[in-house]
């Protein structure tokens, strides 16, 4: 679905609400490794070891800890353990790559336009000048 031009130029900037513990989950290398069934020890980037609970769910993260949130090493676990729902994630993504590809669509269109009236701008601007 394309939104015109004038509703382009009412409309505020986008921000795509992909949960940022989701982007971190899946965009940092984390090792995960089974400890014992649906416990996992989740290693960061920098080599902290937490250990993560699936089931109820635990972490011993200090963002699970002080946020009582679902953070990105319970995630990761999750996802490891084929217990998250990746396909719910892929179409957010895509959901939020169209409406971004929409726009692109008309900020280009909104400037091709202004080009061109730029253009007539100097042309009659040339023509007066005579
Ligand atoms: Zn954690």
């Amino acid at each position: 679905m394309s939104i015109s031009y004038d509703e382009a130029l009412a409309t505020r900037p986008f921000k795509h609400r992909i949960d940022k513990r989701d982007r971190r989950a899946v965009g940092e290398r984390l090792t995960v490794l089974e400890h014992a069934p649906d416990v996992y020890q989740v290693y960061s980037e920098a080599g902290e070891e937490y250990l993560v609970e699936i089931r109820a769910p635990s972490c011993t993260c200090p963002d699970f800890q002080y946020r009582e949130a679902d953070c990105k090493h319970i995630r990761r676990a999750r996802i490891e353990a084929g217990e998250y729902d990746l396909d719910g994630l892929a179409t957010g993504i895509d959901d939020a790559l169209d409406t971004l590809d929409e726009r692109l669509a008309n900020l280009a269109a909104q400037r091709a336009e202004l080009v061109g009236f730029r253009r007539e701008v100097d042309r009659l601007r040339d023509a007066t000048d005579e």
